[in-house]
């Protein structure tokens, strides 16, 4: 038997979980497939309920992490095996090699010395990253990552007379005996291409919502300045596209219940920029639980944000300035009309990150790829891998899934 916890994902609910089950005395193990922890949320401008940046309630959480020993996390990790039952596995961990030494964080001279780039799967495809990179100014681990694909020639003679560089580097695999497993492997969004009738990823002023979170984030490749990605300009008639892939039986058949107060957040973002700029929020429903409530009052009062109930059923480009003309179907006066604007959002919906995926242990998911609890394994979901949640919600779900865990290698 085996006392110890599993937390896959290092994201706002792996975190939350990994450090109530320390703080209570439980050795906890986080694993991170990325190279730095923060998972979603460090990809936000703001999040709710208070709209404070990722950083703030993150570095928290990382300052808790530094200090409690009871706590060991693995990045660029995976889970590739995992035997045994409830309250006594072996879970086998590969770690991809980082190419840099423990105490690398001062590298950004190097960094940006180097030629090699590749397109920023953080960024959402919006710009390039250097192949020795930090996410953001403030990750975690604050230690560089190499990507060794991403390198010139002339890159490697540099890097390899760095002392903090090592190219030889490689992976390596570890066993870890633990009694109880939570699962907070978190989402992505849905991939927007898959809605042709959309434009994702064909029309240049055509971007997602969480596009729209890294142009809006000071960290981000705009440097926080929210502009159409054609011509760089300032957007002047912004629209928002709801339930872009969401509550569709061929697509995501269910509510991804963020993507209504997201759209009114970002809404803010862009009055906030622009205050001339005019905005259409296209919906079929819209959804503000709770308190959230407040903000969609505040939105409805604005006169430059118009709220359009109906169907979006087409979108164009035109071909001179790369506008966009969206066909809708318009719900309240019955009929068809087309408006243009100048950049449109698609409220994309929460996919989660194991959906589609082969799995090389077993865990039960529903039909759409949520976790399920597993009481009889040990094991269990938390946040956004069991269901869609705001980070609050995911917090709390850390924490519940923490104290589930504790039952099991306690015993109980
Ligand atoms: Fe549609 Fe809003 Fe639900 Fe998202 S939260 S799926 S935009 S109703």
């Amino acid at each position: 038997m085996s006392s110890a916890i599993l937390v896959v994902g290092g994201g706002f609910s792996g975190l939350t979980a990994a450090l109530e089950a320390a703080e209570l005395g439980y050795e906890v193990y986080i694993i991170e497939k990325e190279p730095f922890l923060g998972g979603r949320v460090s990809q936000l401008n703001k999040y709710f309920p208070k709209l404070c940046p990722p950083s703030c309630g993150l570095e928290i959480q990382f300052q808790r992490i530094k200090k409690n020993p009871k706590v060991k996390f693995f990045t660029q990790a995976e889970l590739i095996e995992l035997k045994g039952e409830k309250g006594n596995y072996l879970a086998k961990i590969k770690i991809a090699p980082r190419y840099t030494s423990a105490h690398s964080a001062n590298l950004k001279e190097l960094s940006e010395s180097l030629n090699g780039e590749k397109i920023s799967e953080f960024e959402f495809k919006l710009t390039n990253r250097k192949a020795l990179y930090l996410n953001t100014p403030f990750a975690f681990p604050n230690r560089y990552v190499l990507d060794k694909s991403a390198i010139t020639k002339s890159d490697q003679i540099k890097l390899a007379s760095c002392s903090d560089i090592n190219l030889n580097d490689t992976e390596k695999e570890i066993e870890l005996n633990i009694g109880s497993i939570v699962f907070a492997t978190g989402w992505k969004p849905y991939d927007a291409t898959r809605l042709s009738n959309l434009g994702a990823g064909q029309l240049t002023n055509c971007i997602s919502n969480m596009q729209l979170e890294r142009l809006a984030s000071p960290c981000g490749p705009t440097l926080g300045k929210i502009q159409r990605p054609s011509d760089s300009e300032a957007p002047r008639n912004v629209a928002f596209v709801q339930c872009a892939g969401s509550r569709d039986q061929n697509h995501l058949n269910y509510c991804s219940y963020i993507c209504c107060m997201a759209s009114l957040k970002q809404a803010l973002y862009i009055r906030e920029q622009y205050p001339k700029a005019e905005i259409t929020i296209y919906y079929i429903d819209l959804r503000a639980p709770g308190r959230y409530d407040n903000m969609l009052k505040r939105i409805k009062a604005d006169p430059k944000i118009t709220l359009i109930k109906g169907k979006v059923a087409g979108i164009k480009e035109d071909c001179a300035n790369k506008d966009i003309i969206i066909e809708v179907e318009d719900a309240i006066k019955a009929e068809k009309w087309e408006k243009r604007h100048d950049l449109v959002v698609l409220a994309t919906g929460m996919q989660p990150s194991l959906a589609g995926q082969k799995l090389p242990f077993n865990i039960d998911l529903d039909e759409d790829g949520f976790i399920l609890d597993a009481e009889s394994k040990g094991i269990f979901a938390a946040g956004c891998a069991s269901k869609p949640l705001d980070v609050m919600r995911s917090a709390q779900s850390g924490t519940s899934a923490a104290m589930k865990a504790i039952q099991v290698v306690r015993g109980r």
